[in-house]
């Protein structure tokens, strides 16, 4: 794993050389519950998109921190576990396992992506419950919880269950309703009964932990108002969250989970800290084991500290808009109030003042054929499924021309053949082929540009590809990848244009070799910009097209999945993480007359109109 350098030579997007302090930029990407394999409305919000982000932020220069890792605590392992008959950790670790395979396929190029199990998690977690309720952000409640009339024991959350209060589902549990999402408490639920028993649970007094929300709302609604450029439906429904902020409970009755760090509290078997409280802290948690595996456990503050070298860090979050509440509302209050900055004051623990989110980039939902996405009702495509019979880069692009970035979207196996046959293939990867096959078959290597010079037509398909670096560079820092994908599609139409119009395979006579050689070196030069804007979207095929072009070493770093001892002595289990140091810049890079070209092979795979069919029929069951 590497550390960033201080000062960077980098190419501007506009295309002038400048000496750029390199700046740190947090990409923080949604945590993936470990209760089962991702599919792929899942990827399409928080994981392609956090990874184009990464890629092209790293590509520009700047010293990218991208984490995550898998959420693995909550009543629904707990739930799932018990009725498998194996304990919640173990399955977790099978998910874990599962998920980080799944990532590792896609290409998604995490620094550190761990768990919400390692020990330095729980130690992240319980330092910021401390500090919170140091600084009385943190207080306990008298409130009403559970217990068995026989036995008088507490009934814990998942044995509840009754009819949900805001939707009328009538299996909601006794802290989430499944159908509708809402979080809720026993004594919320209409017709409560317990499931280990039938009986009818009774109520007493107990005491949990609520986060005082009321209390960070000033700091919460000024942090808001100075947002600039997120998507005008995140900003507003954040804002409107603000309005009726209620203290809320942050411990359930569970044993699965991270003990509450407080005296009388800390070896209590039976109240845990709610799973979202701790899943959030992940951001932070990984960062720092990120930092401590590097051989620099302070490194972790230039992505995050208010005060130090890491203030004007930037911190981008990516997920999907059913949890913005926690990025927009939850992690700020909780960073906020462990730095001191509530109604309430306070000092900073000794992890320091935090920076708060700069933007948190939610995208809406991907549908299937129509529908939603059930794993229940088998309404669902798998990552491992799908890359079992396609390529990732397939169903990267996919989601990049077709995702739910900013609406609602469907995927339809119709349309994924369409966009792969008629845009991937077709469009791009016919242009790759057609112009190395022909100069390699003419030249065998890349060919001199005439001493005649260039027409218009040539410098104009060569300015066209060298804009689409400020273009699309642009457009991917403001997160409009549609439209990014869109730009750098349009230099590899414009190309494919342009050798359709000059023709090159008709000036066969000596005479007109040298015009030949010019117009496929331009073609070649385009093939090779054009493919680095589209590296952050397709980077296992701009890697093979660096390679057809003849380039050698790495143009676009992939992850690697690596086995790790936990730091503080749990049990060993695997991350990704890789060294994204190396590889292309954001820049166009002349090509170099007579380097060797070999015929190529095709970078894509024309798929079969039979597979809608194949596919629908799978889905049907
Ligand atoms: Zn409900």
């Amino acid at each position: 794993m590497r550390l960033g350098g201080a000062y960077w030579f980098a190419t501007l997007p506009s295309g002038s050389l400048g000496l750029l302090v390199m700046s740190h930029v947090l990409a923080a990407v949604a945590w993936p519950y470990a209760n089962g394999p991702r599919h792929i409305g899942h990827v399409s919000g928080f994981g392609v998109p956090s990874d184009v982000f990464a890629r092209y932020m790293r590509m520009t220069g700047h010293d990218v921190l991208m984490v995550s890792g898998t959420d693995e605590h909550g009543t629904p392992i707990q739930v799932q576990a018990d009725a498998e008959g194996v304990t919640p950790r173990e399955l977790a670790d099978r998910y874990n396992r599962v998920i980080v395979a799944d990532l590792h396929g896609l290409g998604l190029s995490y620094d550190l992506f761990t768990r919400t199990t390692t020990r330095n998690h729980y130690a992240v977690v319980q330092e910021l419950f401390e500090g919170m309720y140091r600084n009385g952000y943190i207080v306990p409640k008298t409130t009403m919880g559970a217990i068995s009339p026989s036995t008088g024991r507490t009934l814990p959350d998942r044995y509840i269950e009754g009819t949900c209060p805001i939707c009328g589902y009538e299996s909601a549990r006794g802290d989430q309703c499944d159908s509708c999402g809402n979080q809720l408490d026993p004594i919320d639920l209409r017709n409560p009964k317990s499931k280990i028993n039938g009986e009818t649970p009774e109520f007493i007094e107990t005491e949990h932990f609520f986060l005082d929300l009321p209390a960070l709302a000033g700091v919460l609604r000024q942090w808001l108002d100075t947002r600039e450029g997120w998507r005008p439906n995140v900003l507003r429904f954040s804002k409107n969250l603000l309005d009726d902020l209620q203290p809320r409970a942050i411990t359930r009755d569970l044993e699965w989970g991270v003990p509450i760090p407080l005296e009388g509290w800390r070896d209590r078997g039976d109240k845990r800290i709610y799973v979202w409280f701790d899943a959030v802290i992940g951001y932070l948690s990984a960062s720092i084991e990120w930092a401590r595996r590097s051989g620099d456990p302070e490194a972790w503050r230039r992505w995050w500290s208010a005060d130090g070298q890491g203030k004007d860090a930037p911190g981008y979050y990516f997920m999907g808009k059913d949890n913005i509440v926690f990025h927009s509302v939850i992690w700020p209050a909780l960073l906020a109030g462990y730095s001191g900055e509530g109604s309430r004051d306070g000092q900073p623990g000794e992890l320091g003042r935090m920076n708060l989110p700069t933007e948190v980039v939610s995208s809406e939902f991907l549908t299937m054929e129509g529908r939603k996405f059930s794993s229940s009702r088998r309404v669902v495509i798998y990552v491992r499924d799908f890359l079992e019979r396609y390529d990732a880069d397939a169903l990267r692009y996919f989601i990049a021309v077709a995702g739910p970035e900013s609406n609602d979207t469907d995927f339809t196996w119709a349309e994924f053949l369409r966009r792969n046959n008629d845009e991937l293939v077709a469009g791009w990867g016919n242009l790759v082929n057609r112009s190395i096959s022909m100069a390699a078959k003419n030249f065998g290597a890349i060919p001199p540009v005439d001493p005649a010079g260039l027409t218009e037509a040539d410098e104009a398909l060569l300015a066209v590809a060298r804009a689409g670096f400020g273009a699309v560079g642009e457009l991917i820092g403001r997160h409009r990848q549609k439209q990014a994908i869109g730009e750098a599609m349009k230099v590899v139409a414009e190309a494919n244009r342009y050798l359709s119009e000059q023709a090159p395979w008709k000036l066969k006579s000596e005479a007109d070799r040298p015009r030949m050689g010019t117009i496929l070196h331009v073609a070649l030069q385009v093939v090779s910009d054009a493919n680095t804007l589209l590296t952050p979207f397709l980077p296992h095929s701009a890697q093979k097209i660096h390679e057809l072009l003849g380039g050698t070493g790495v143009h676009a770093p992939m992850p690697v999945v690596e086995e790790v001892e936990d730091l503080d002595g749990g049990p060993a289990y695997p991350v990704l993480t890789g060294d994204y140091s190396v590889g292309a810049r954001w820049e166009s890079v002349p090509l170099e007359v007579g380097r060797p070209l070999d015929p190529p092979k095709p970078v894509f795979r024309k798929l079969d109109p039979s597979i809608v069919d194949e596919e629908l029929a799978r889905l049907a069951g």
